[in-house]
C-alpha cells in the first residue's frame, strides 16, 4: 500500500450529490471490485492499482461553516471516510469535530465500523443520518468483492447508531441480481434501519470484465443472466427486480428511495466532480 500526505487547500469542495462534498482521502483501501469511484484514479499521479493507494489529505484551514449552512454535506463520495487509515490519521474526525455545532444537513457513507468511533460527536450533531452499504449476507461473496468491515459488524455498526438515536440507512449498492438476497437483508435489519436505498449494479468501465469474469467462474449458472443485461443491454430483469423490490417495500411499509438505472444521472455527478474536485 502506497501511503502519502498531501496539503490540500480545504476539505470542503462543491457536489452536485448533496450540494457539498467532503473526501478526506483519495484512493480507498477498501478496494470494492465495482468501485465506480475508481474513475477518480486517472486524476492522481499513481501508477498503482486502485485500491492500492492512499493519500491522506491535510489542512490547517477551516471549514467554512458559514458557507454550508442549511446545505447538504455528504461524506464520501470518492473514497470511504473510515478506511483503516483513518484510525491512525483521524482526519474525519477532525472535520466532525468541525462540524459538530453546524447547522448543515450531513450524511456520512461508510462500509466501516470504524465509524463507531466517533458516536459521541455524531450523537451532538443536530442533522446527521448514516448510510452503510450492505448488498449481501454472505461473507465469502463480501470477502471476493471488498476489504472492509464484514457484513455481520457492519449490521451490528447499524443497530448501535440506531440506538443511539442516529438516523440510518441500508444502501443496498449494488444489488447484483440472483446474488443479492434483498427480501432477506430487509428482514434481518428492518427493526433497527430508518430508511433502504436500492442500486442496482452498473457495469462500466475497467471492473466491467473483471466482474463478468467472476460471475461466470464462481457464478457459472448466473454467468447468461448477466451477460444478457450487461452485454446484450436487455435489462427486462432487472426492471422486473425493481418492481418486486418497490412492491415488497410498499406492501410492507418500508421507507426506501430508488436508484435503479441511473447510469446516466451518475454519469453527469462524476462529471459535476471533475469539474469542482480539488482533490
Ligand atoms: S468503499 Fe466506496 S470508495 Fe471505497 S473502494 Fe468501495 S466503493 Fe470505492
Amino acid at each position: 500500500m502506497i501511503v502519502n500526505e498531501k496539503e490540500v487547500k480545504e476539505y470542503l469542495t462543491k457536489s452536485k450529490i448533496g450540494e457539498y462534498a467532503i473526501n478526506p482521502y483519495i484512493g480507498c483501501p477498501h478496494k470494492c471490485k465495482y468501485c465506480y469511484a475508481s474513475f477518480m484514479k486517472r486524476f492522481t499521479n499513481h501508477s498503482e492499482e486502485w485500491g492500492e493507494f492512499i493519500d491522506i489529505k491535510k489542512t490547517t484551514n477551516k471549514i467554512n461553516l458559514e458557507r454550508i449552512k442549511g446545505k447538504n454535506v455528504f461524506m464520501a463520495t470518492v473514497t470511504d471516510c473510515y478506511n483503516p487509515y483513518e484510525a491512525k490519521y483521524k482526519i474525519t474526525r477532525h472535520i466532525l469535530e468541525q462540524l459538530v455545532n453546524c447547522d448543515c444537513r450531513l450524511q456520512i457513507s461508510t462500509k466501516s465500523k470504524l465509524i463507531l468511533r466517533d458516536l459521541d460527536l455524531l450523537k451532538k450533531m443536530k442533522n446527521v443520518s448514516v448510510a452503510i452499504s450492505i448488498n449481501t449476507l454472505d461473507e465469502t461473496f463480501k470477502n471476493d468483492m471488498d476489504r472492509a468491515s464484514s457484513i455481520k459488524e457492519r449490521l451490528n455498526t447499524l443497530k448501535i447508531l440506531h440506538d443511539n438515536g442516529i438516523y440510518t440507512i441500508l444502501f443496498m449498492s449494488p444489488i447484483f441480481i440472483g446474488i443479492t438476497d434483498w427480501k432477506k437483508i430487509i428482514e434481518v435489519s428492518k427493526s433497527y434501519v430508518n430508511e433502504y436505498w436500492f442500486e442496482d449494479l452498473n457495469l462500466r468501465g475497467a471492473y466491467k470484465y473483471d466482474i463478468l469474469k467472476y460471475i461466470e467462474t464462481k457464478y457459472p449458472k448466473l454467468y447468461f443472466l448477466y451477460e444478457e443485461i450487461y452485454i446484450k443491454r436487455n435489462k427486462n430483469k432487472l426492471f422486473k427486480m425493481d418492481s418486486e423490490i418497490k412492491n415488497y417495500c410498499d406492501d410492507n411499509k418500508i421507507n426506501y428511495s430508488d436508484y435503479f438505472h441511473h447510469e446516466e444521472v451518475i454519469n453527469k455527478k462524476e462529471n459535476k466532480i471533475l469539474g469542482k474536485n480539488n482533490a
